[in-house]
């Protein structure tokens, strides 16, 4: 794959006509009129934006997700056949095909052998809705079993497994670790998107998970930069296959730890030179890590993730210290009438809060969190702007963005979320979201249609 390219005819930074030639992954050129012998990509008009960056996303989650197929409300074994054949077409040959949400629904109870007759060329796992049962087909049993037979797993009369795995989710968790999703779907979807770049901030990432998604990056599954968030230390490979990134601290609002015990994993993550991203979902998370960070003290970078419910004099508090708060706004979108409907009214203003944020003083930088919500940043935007749930309410009037600041929360750099916006520039990495029309109509009905071409590092990853 070439990292030249020259873009021809688009719009940067509002000057429409222009040209851009990148070299070696970033922009060299940016004039009217340039020719060269690069692979060129005609921009027909349309704007040029830095690629966007979801702050804040769990990609095998993610992945996983893609991988899965709903069989709730699946009555018939016909209707489960045809649901499964449908998503093993959407997926890469031999990889994991899961559904979710199975129920007999007094039908003859699945087995190996009904599940071989309708996906054979694949593993395949089925979860019974109650979570105690998984049902598995002949390929996925050889490649788990792989000679165990631990008592979870179901035999006939003739000592033959069924295929049926009763509470035995740690030993196929064990023996699944070996087959991690692919990264590719999401890849591919995110591109689609206009994205360039994520930070994932599962703290399960530890050296090895990091392995599985180094291997992901070498194989070309995944073609976005990365950043990894993780509990623990973590190592940058030397190919520069991602960046490591803040360490990660989950809390629960029911089990807060020690507060001496969070000051000296922020100590441990200065040690290691990297910042720390905790999560606050819950008024008492966020009351808790203003605690820790007032005591530990805060580095430029430090962030609160999701920031769920914050108080105006929990804001305060927050542009006191110089925390960065990473939210994401599609949940007002896609939960927000829930939220109206089991939230305290007195609570409703303080929800995912971004206008007032910036106001006072705060970074605010967007992410979809997904698989929770949508890999879409367009959605989000679109929902930051507009602060409208499904049902078409209004959620936190005064937390609605412009649309230029709502794009903004996606362009800030890895490092500095929330923080200068990326620019298209000479000299800057061409890591690039082309538009199918100028940046203001894209604005003005955000959606992920707008997107035309997608550039990381002068290759060109998604091209509608
Ligand atoms: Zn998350």
């Amino acid at each position: 794959m070439s990292r030249d390219l020259l873009i021809r005819e688009v719009e940067v930074e509002g000057r429409p006509g222009v040209d851009v030639r990148v070299a070696g992954g970033r922009i060299v050129e940016i004039g009217t009129g340039l020719s060269g012998r690069e692979p060129d990509l005609d921009g027909r008009c349309g704007a040029v934006l830095p690629g966007l960056i979801d702050h804040h996303i769990h990609l095998f989650g993610l992945a996983a997700q893609g991988a899965s197929v709903e069989l709730d409300g699946q009555t018939s074994a016909e209707g489960i056949s045809r649901a499964l054949r449908t998503k093993a077409g959407e997926l890469s040959p031999g990889e994991w095909l899961r559904g979710v949400g199975y129920h007999e629904a007094g039908g003859e109870p699945l087995d190996r052998r009904a599940l071989d007759a309708m996906v054979a060329d694949r593993p395949v796992r089925i979860q019974h809705r109650t979570g105690g049962l998984w049902i598995l087909n002949s390929v996925a049993l050889d490649r788990v079993a792989d000679g165990e037979t631990p008592q979870c797993v179901e035999r006939d009369d003739h000592g033959a497994p069924t295929g049926r795995i009763w509470r035995g989710d740690d030993w196929l968790r064990g023996r699944l670790a070996g087959n991690p999703p692919s990264l590719a779907g999401a890849s591919a979807d995110l591109a689609r998107r206009g994205v360039t770049g994520v930070t994932d901030a599962s703290v399960t990432n530890d050296q090895a998970q990091a392995g599985v998604f180094a291997q992901a990056v070498a194989a070309g599954e995944w073609r976005q930069r990365l950043m990894l968030m993780g509990g623990g230390f973590l190592e940058a490979p030397a190919d520069g296959g991602f960046q490591v990134g803040p360490v990660k601290v989950l809390l629960d609002d029911d089990r807060l730890p020690d507060l001496d015990a969070v000051c000296a994993i922020i100590a441990q993550a200065r040690a290691w030179g990297r910042k720390v991203a905790v999560h606050c979902v819950a008024a008492g998370e966020l009351a808790f890590t203003l605690a820790a960070f007032g005591q530990a003290g805060v580095e430029p970078g430090d962030r609160i993730e999701h920031g769920g419910i914050i108080y105006p004099d929990a804001a305060r508090e927050i542009a006191g210290l110089g925390l960065t708060v990473v939210t994401q706004p599609g949940f007002v979108a896609e939960r927000g009438d829930r939220y109206l409907a089991e939230v305290d009214a007195a609570d409703l203003a303080a929800l995912y809060p971004c206008a007032s944020l910036m106001r006072a003083g705060i970074k605010v930088a967007g992410s979809s969190d997904a698989p929770y919500a949508a890999a879409d940043p367009w959605t989000a935007m679109a929902a930051a702007i507009n602060r409208t749930t499904r049902s078409g309410r209004l959620l936190g009037a005064d937390e609605r963005l412009s649309p230029r600041a709502a794009l903004d929360l996606f362009l800030g750099d890895f490092a500095d979320p929330g923080g200068p916006v990326r620019r298209v520039e000479v000299g800057a990495a061409a890591d690039l979201c082309l538009l199918r029309g100028p940046l203001e109509a894209a604005l003005a009905d955000p959606d992920a249609s707008w997107v035309a071409a997608t550039v990381v590092g002068g290759e060109v990853i998604y091209r509608a």
